[in-house]
């Protein structure tokens, strides 16, 4: 049997052709979440023969693929999605890219694309951040959005294992999510449609796992609501919200104990880095003596009957893009639940004390082991 050695991802060979004429920063206000994008592009090729070509930063431009390519046929794609932030000492830091490296390799894994050591990927990453350093944005809620994604390019038709793949990242500079503050949205409780199922590949970040869910949220929108709280099974358990993970927090009127309770990874919820980072952050700074930190199996109908007796406190959703989103009202078999609010704003309180400890890390003011990385 003859071995075959196909080569690894390698950052340090990477090949730099920069831009002739760099673009000035466009001013914060005009900034669009994903649509503008920086001047450059990282792009990999890989081939079963070979393995990893060289990576090369290049300007910013289209693609060219053989319309057979399997991206376009049977969905191989995948995609992650990060941060850098300007820290208030000027830095430029990625937020946790080890997880989102871990995650892009498990969803790559899942449908037989390339995998690729994790290190070299957030090596290339930086440099692609530092070619194009003058448009990552400053200030309270802007940062740079960072695209790793992963397509397959076999040109035949025929469902089989791609024998070549495009690794390519692409970045864009963002302003806050609520540019004004929290703005807490409605949501419609679904069971008539199912974004994720046991055995099933909910918990990659697939592209195929997103568009079919376009369609519920437009039948939702069409009865006021913003996004789908998406329900699995006879239970009715939650698992997420819209493109988010999601939290609820309860207070048991008999023993005043209070909790914050989001899905088990049980297979069909995405392994969120907000989530996992809410969950430490929230594990480290509650008192444990008044709150329980479960990640457990719940219902809306759970939910539906503790906020009829007033043990309702507080729910968000969690994810990269907003960081932290409150939810106002929740839609189910007719009737709104309220979820309670601070008075005249738009959140409760664990949700906001949850947005700054975050915020206070990406944005440099607190260190938190090697959640930032340069
Ligand atoms: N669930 C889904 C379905 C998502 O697409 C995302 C966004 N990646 C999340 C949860 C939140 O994940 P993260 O905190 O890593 O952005």
């Amino acid at each position: 049997v003859r071995t075959v050695h196909t080569a690894p991802l390698k950052a340090a060979n990477v090949k730099i052709t920069g831009i002739k004429t760099p673009s000035q920063p466009k001013p914060n206000e005009q900034l669009v979440f994903g649509k503008t994008f920086t001047d450059h592009m990282l792009t990999v090729e890989w081939t079963k023969a070979s393995g990893w070509g060289i990576p090369e930063i290049k300007p910013y431009g289209n693609l060219s693929l053989d319309p057979s390519a399997c991206v376009f046929h049977y969905g191989f794609e995948l995609f992650e999605g990060l941060k850098a932030y300007r820290t208030e000492d000027n830095k430029i830091t990625m937020f946790r890219p080890d997880k989102n490296m871990e995650r892009m390799n498990k969803s790559a894994a899942r449908i037989c694309l390339p995998t690729f050591d994790s290190e070299e990927l957030i090596k290339l990453m930086g440099k692609l951040i530092q070619q194009d350093k003058h448009l990552v944005p400053e200030g309270k809620g802007y940062s740079l959005y960072i695209r790793p994604t992963l397509i397959g390019t076999t040109n035949a038709l025929g469902v089989s294992t791609p024998d070549r793949a495009l690794l390519y990242v692409i970045t864009s500079p963002v302003g806050p999510y609520y540019k004004t503050g929290f703005k807490a949205v409605g949501l419609e409780a679904t069971d008539y449609a199912t974004r994720a199922w046991p055995g099933g590949c909910g918990d990659k970040k697939l592209g195929a796992n997103y568009a079919p869910c376009i369609l519920p949220q437009l039948q939702a929108a069409e009865r006021g609501y913003q996004q789908n709280l998406w329900l699995f099974g006879p239970e009715k358990n939650i698992t997420e919200v819209g493109t988010m993970n999601v939290f609820f927090a309860f207070k048991d009127s008999s023993t005043g104990k209070k909790e914050l309770v989001t899905a088990p990874l049980d297979g069909t919820i995405l392994e969120g880095v907000t989530r996992d980072s809410i969950l430490a952050l929230a594990r480290e700074k509650l008192d444990p003596s008044e709150w329980n930190i479960n990640e457990r199996y719940y219902s809306i109908n759970e939910v539906e009957e503790r906020a009829s007796k007033g043990e309702l406190l507080e729910a968000f959703g969690s994810g990269t893009a907003a960081v932290v989103s409150p939810i106002k009202t929740i839609g189910w078999t007719g009737n709104d639940i309220d979820v309670p609010l601070l008075p005249g704003e738009q959140s409760g309180p664990l949700t906001k004390d949850i947005a700054k400890w975050i915020a206070d890390i990406q944005y440099g003011r607190v260190s938190h082991g090697n959640w930032s990385r340069i």
